[in-house]
């Protein structure tokens, strides 16, 4: 295809990420979206099985976000957050202190997600630092998790996956353990944090499903024994729901199905429907009274430039009406029945190792994929934007996605894999 002006001499000066630029296949230059399509330069169409790396639930521009934004646009489109406040954001902290179990009601904007946990990550630190505990700087996290690129966030990401492995001597050293999904491994850490649970600060974990890790699920009963251990030592639990929450895996938050509410919880992605960026750290009652005090320095000592932007505010609070207004977990339900329909007979090829899906996530999970350039070619030729990583072939669609798209999406996706790939 001949793209547009604009893609040639622009490739010249841009660089992509996660992309081996010398061998990578070029990118799609995409001009407009609607619904759950994409169009690209040329005028063809492409059906988004992923929604924008998992943000846009709601579908592309619509119109009640759109609407909001705009309105917003014309009133104000930012103020700094330092000594002043704006409306959008007030109204949504105090939308989502409802919306979250407990007493989850302190929310810290920012962003991001990486900035959304390294924010958790310092909250957490500060929390004993000002209750005079010092020695409490290390953070417990899983192998398999994934919690954002930045540095900080990339030393508790698990150091044996690729693509953080790298920089692993510039990162500071904290904890990585097996997740506790059987007695063995909640022993093991049990063990791990009465040995060392004076220099930890808080677990951090994806409840549910470890996303870019590998799209790996685990039971509610993990992160009940995560809350029974973080209490038993004393130590913080951060729920990392950048990726699960707001009804990714089939209830708002995934917090919600092992009835469990973690000390500090971090929300991005879909929070604005995946219009704009805008990130959360929220944290219970007790963590932030651990920053009151006659000392200065007992204030958490973060304050990104564009914080609690108003745009991205009141886009999320559009977002969060649409899932008042237009029943999106029923949505989620459907499309995890249909995926489990109509992805199982992948479960048939030889290459193909697991099929499985929760909520509105369906994964095909290959021994491993020989060319992946050409797997993401086969799909492109089928209509649909799918892109898989590592061994992971996936779908997180918009929830309102019809049942004749996502046809095509596990259409598309059974046949190409029906080839050797
Ligand atoms: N945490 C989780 C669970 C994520 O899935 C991601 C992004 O994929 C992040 C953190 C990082 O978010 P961001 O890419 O917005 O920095």
């Amino acid at each position: 295809m001949h793209g547009p002006q604009w893609l040639e001499r622009g490739m010249k000066h841009v660089w992509l990420p996660y992309t081996q630029m010398q061998t990578t296949l070029p990118p799609l230059p995409a001009v407009s979206t609607h619904g759950r399509t994409i169009t690209l330069a040329d005028g063809s169409e492409l059906i988004d099985g992923i929604a924008s790396w998992w943000t846009a639930c709601h579908g592309y521009n619509h119109s009640h976000i759109r609407n909001a934004v705009s309105d917003q646009l014309g009133r104000m489109p930012h103020v700094m957050f330092g000594g002043l406040v704006n409306e959008p954001a007030l109204t949504l902290a105090r939308r989502l202190a409802a919306m979250l179990p407990g007493d989850l009601e302190r929310v810290f904007f920012t962003d991001s997600g990486s900035v959304a946990v390294e924010v958790a990550m310092k909250m957490a630190i500060q929390y004993w630092l000002n209750r005079g505990q010092t020695g409490r700087t290390k953070l417990l996290a899983f192998r398999g998790g994934y919690h954002g690129d930045t540095m900080a966030t990339m030393a508790i990401c698990d150091p044996d996956e690729g693509m953080h492995s790298l920089y692993q001597g510039a990162l500071p050293e904290h904890f990585i353990a097996d997740l506790p999904v059987d007695a063995n491994s909640v022993r093991a850490l049990d063990e791990l944090l009465a040995q060392s649970g004076d220099s930890i600060a808080a677990i951090i974990v994806e409840p549910l499903v470890q996303g870019a890790g590998g799209m790996l699920f685990h039971s509610p009963d993990v992160l009940r024994n995560l809350r029974m251990l973080a209490d038993r030592h004393g130590v913080l639990l951060i729920l990392d729901e950048i990726f699960t929450g707001f009804g990714r895996t089939g209830t708002l938050f995934a917090c919600e199905q092992a009835g469990i509410v973690p000390d500090v919880i971090t929300l991005s992605k879909a929070l604005t429907g995946g219009t704009m960026a805008l990130a959360a750290t929220v944290a219970r009652t007790h963590v932030y009274d651990a920053f009151l005090s006659d000392n200065p320095l007992h204030a958490l000592m973060h304050g990104p430039t564009f914080m609690a932007n108003a745009m991205a505010c009141a886009c999320a609070n559009a977002s969060l009406d649409l899932f008042e207004r237009e029943n999106r977990l029923e949505q989620v339900a459907h499309i995890g029945q249909q995926m489990r329909t109509e992805l199982e007979p992948c479960r048939n090829l030889s290459h193909v190792v697991d099929v499985r899906v929760m909520g509105a996530i369906g994964v095909v999970e290959l021994d491993r994929i020989r060319d992946m350039n050409a797997l993401k070619s086969a799909l492109i030729a089928q209509g649909v934007w799918v892109r898989p990583f590592r061994n992971i072939v996936y779908l997180t669609p918009a929830f309102n996605i019809t049942t004749s798209e996502l046809g095509r999406l596990t259409a598309a996706i059974r046949t190409v894999l029906a080839q050797p790939v």
